[in-house]
């Protein structure tokens, strides 16, 4: 059931799939962010992988290269017959090509029998030195690499590239040896090295460190036999890994390479700093941009969310308040005209009835003139709520329409439906039992309802929604005209004064009879006059209303409106209406009632605006056969209870006239002379 109540959940909704969506937005980008850096720390890390490949294999390289051309000359002497160790091998090491060193044959005792050019001449004794000892006492003819020992002919600190010589027999005649400088390899190293962090070391396979560089200040032999770092050299496949730093255990990047047919490995080492230099600049940098972004984003992001919901909010509240009827809380007339339109044309398009109920609470002025006008609120109040809290549907509409009348839209509701809805209605607000003692014959405050239903099914197309206030509004007039607290049904028609046919052949036979009695239309001129007089208007006219015409045996001040005739068509005629209720009916502005607003007297010139008339009914069988109105072509509100007395009083004093005079002595004025051409019978000048 809504009357006052819009929802405003959509709305609300929507709120938060924005603030979902914005959320999603930032998210998003902090995953683009994260995955983007993930990346970049990737590429460093690779960056670093291929630049120390680089540095050891030209490192590797170089003193691959080194190794093997001592190698090559050991591996001639080797084969050479050392049955005496002759001259003829100074010739062999004296074209050498360069090495980073010098090379040596000693005699099984130690002592230098031949050496190279590039050394000394002094004839030194290697016989204490490690390799020698260990080749001197070792069978096997393979090459050894010693630790670095400080060169005792030269000072210079060296590694032995050596091999044992044998005499054809096998015995042991001395060893062949390619010192190569430590210096040259460090120096080697420097030149090479990326960045002030970065440490190479050529280590043998037992962890020996033969070279390093940066060099430490320790002298004499140093292995890092026992470091997990070497551990991982001697086993793992080469590649950038992260170990414990071997002097101060702090994790640093090491790569490494094992040498060919050599027992060495290279290795390197990198601090993470260096690696990952560029990178926390980068993050650092697009970290910053990306948190203000967001900041920036989240703030106007939460700020506009939030400034549109307090706009939408108050909106919804003002379109709320608009639309309520202050006095019942009830939708007011405005709302209902739009739901109206909105429903009929759901149920054109559904081909789904639409049900309409218009009730009247019966004697009204009556209740207020004896309990008061604040009493009278209390119980329209009370009505409404009783009204609203009858009906289940949410799709059900309850507004005030105007005074003390309430219309009930009820969507997707039959005949049969509407029907029942009224009933319910009807009784809820009798069981009230509001004390009523002017309503007479029921004593308690009861309402009177019409009703039609647009039924897509049985109506036309064309039939507008016009048609349907107005029919319903029609069965109101019969619900009072049956006495009140009752529902009365109508069919939807195109025209709403249609009515029961029988009653209406009474109804036109008392007309006709009204209008033989007829004899003066002086008195009812007199009489309209009075009427404009009273109530201030311009026109004023006492009117019988035919099937076919409306016509005046009385008026005053018709001219001032343009209007010559003295009938009009039924069909643009107020009167019909005003027959339909036995009180006053009052326009204040044609030209927003549905009944009207497309009269041509309204909309074209005479434009009629405000019309107040009452009906003139015969005493005998309540018929209203005609009516006494004033006319004005300005608006104005309600007219005083005065002035609706006053009507009523003039409308009796019109039907005393008619029905004494009632003995058939017709008026001659008012029948067209037999010879007179048919004047036309009526001439408004249509703009
Ligand atoms: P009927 O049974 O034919 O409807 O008689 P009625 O007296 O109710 O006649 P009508 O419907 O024409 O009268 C409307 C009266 O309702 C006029 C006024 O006294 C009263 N009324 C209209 N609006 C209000 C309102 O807001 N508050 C109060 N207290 N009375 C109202
Ligand atoms: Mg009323
Ligand atoms: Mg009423």
């Amino acid at each position: 059931m809504h009357t006052a109540r819009t929802s405003s959940n959509r709305a609300w909704l929507s709120l938060r799939a924005r603030n979902g969506l914005i959320l999603l937005v930032v998210a998003g980008m902090m995953s683009i962010f994260g995955y983007m850096l993930i990346e970049l720390r990737r590429d460093a890390w690779e960056e670093a992988a291929v630049a120390s490949d680089n540095v050891m294999a030209a490192l590797g390289r170089d003193f691959q290269r080194q190794i093997d051309m001592i190698d090559r000359v050991l591996d001639l002497l080797q084969t050479s017959d050392f049955s005496a160790l002759s001259q003829s091998h100074a010739v062999l090491l004296e074209n050498l090509p360069s090495i980073a060193g010098r090379m040596l044959i000693l005699d099984s005792s130690g002592a230098v029998v031949d050496q190279s050019s590039s050394g000394p001449s002094s004839r030194t004794s290697y016989s204490d030195q490690d390799f020698f000892i260990r080749l001197s006492r070792s069978r096997a003819l393979v090459t050894y690499i010693s630790e670095p020992f400080v060169d005792p002919a030269t000072q210079n600190t060296v590694i032995a590239v050596a091999r044992r010589l044998n005499k054809a027999d096998g015995r042991f005649v001395g060893v062949a040896v390619g010192l190569l400088y430590v210096t040259y390899l460090v120096d080697e190293m420097e030149t090479v090295r990326l960045g002030p962090n970065q440490a190479i070391a050529l280590l043998r396979s037992d962890g020996a460190v033969l070279a390093r560089f940066p060099q430490t200040e320790r002298a004499g032999r140093e292995t890092i036999a026992n470091s997990g770092v070497f551990r991982h050299f001697a086993t793992a496949e080469p590649g950038l890994f992260i170990g414990r730093g071997i002097i101060d255990g702090n994790p640093r990047a090491y790569n490494f390479m094992r040498f060919q047919n050599l027992p060495l490995i290279l290795a390197v080492g990198m601090s993470l700093e260096d690696i990952y230099a560029d990178w926390y600049k980068t993050t650092f940098l697009l970290g910053g941009l990306f948190l203000v972004l967001n900041a920036v984003l989240g703030f106007v992001g939460f700020r506009l969310i939030r400034e549109l919901a307090l706009r939408r909010e108050s909106e919804e509240r003002y379109r709320q308040l608009s639309n309520i009827d202050g006095l019942t809380g009830l939708s007011n007339r405005r709302r209902f005209d739009e739901a109206l339109t909105q429903e009929w044309r759901r149920a054109r398009r559904t081909r789904k009835p639409l049900s309409l109920l218009i009730m009247d609470l019966d004697r009204f002025k009556g209740f207020n003139d004896l309990y008061g006008h604040l009493a009278g609120d209390e119980c329209l109040r009370r009505v409404a709520a009783v009204t609203a809290g009858t009906l289940g549907r949410g799709s059900d509409l309850v507004a005030r329409y105007g005074g003390e009348e309430i219309v009930v839209l009820l969507p997707d509701t039959d005949r049969t439906g509407g029907r029942t809805a009224a009933e319910r209605i009807r009784t809820a607000i009798e069981t009230l039992r509001i004390e009523h003692q002017a309503n007479i014959g029921y004593g308690v405050v009861t309402v009177s309802i019409g009703h039609a239903t647009y039924d897509p099914s049985e109506n036309p197309d064309e039939a507008r929604s016009e048609e349907l206030v107005a029919t319903t509004d029609a069965a109101l007039y019969d619900a009072k005209r049956a006495g009140r607290n009752s529902v009365v049904t109508r069919r939807l028609c195109a025209d709403p004064d249609e009515v029961n046919l029988l009653d209406e052949k009474k109804r036109l036979a008392s007309v006709e009879q009204a209008r033989n009695a007829v004899n003066d239309t002086a008195i009812f001129d007199a009489i309209a006059e009075i009427a404009a007089r009273i109530l201030g208007t311009s026109s004023a006219m006492v009117s019988l209303l035919d099937d076919q015409e409306q016509t005046f045996i009385g008026s005053s001040g018709l001219d001032a409106l343009g209007v010559t005739a003295d009938r009009i068509p039924r069909a643009i005629s107020f009167c019909r209406y005003a027959i339909q209720g036995r009180a006053v009916m009052v326009v204040g502005d044609a030209s927003q009632d549905v009944r009207f607003s497309n009269n041509p007297v309204v909309a074209g010139a005479p434009h009629i605006r405000f019309y107040a008339g009452a009906p003139l009914i015969v005493s005998s069988d309540g018929h209203a056969i005609g009516t006494i109105a004033v006319v004005d072509e300005v608006a104005r509100p309600e007219i005083s209870e005065m002035h609706r007395r006053l009507l009523v009083e003039l409308a009796t004093v019109v039907m005393n006239h008619l029905e004494k005079d009632g003995s058939g002595s017709r008026r001659d004025a008012m029948a067209p002379a037999a010879d007179e051409e048919k004047a036309p019978l009526y001439r408004l000048s249509l703009a």
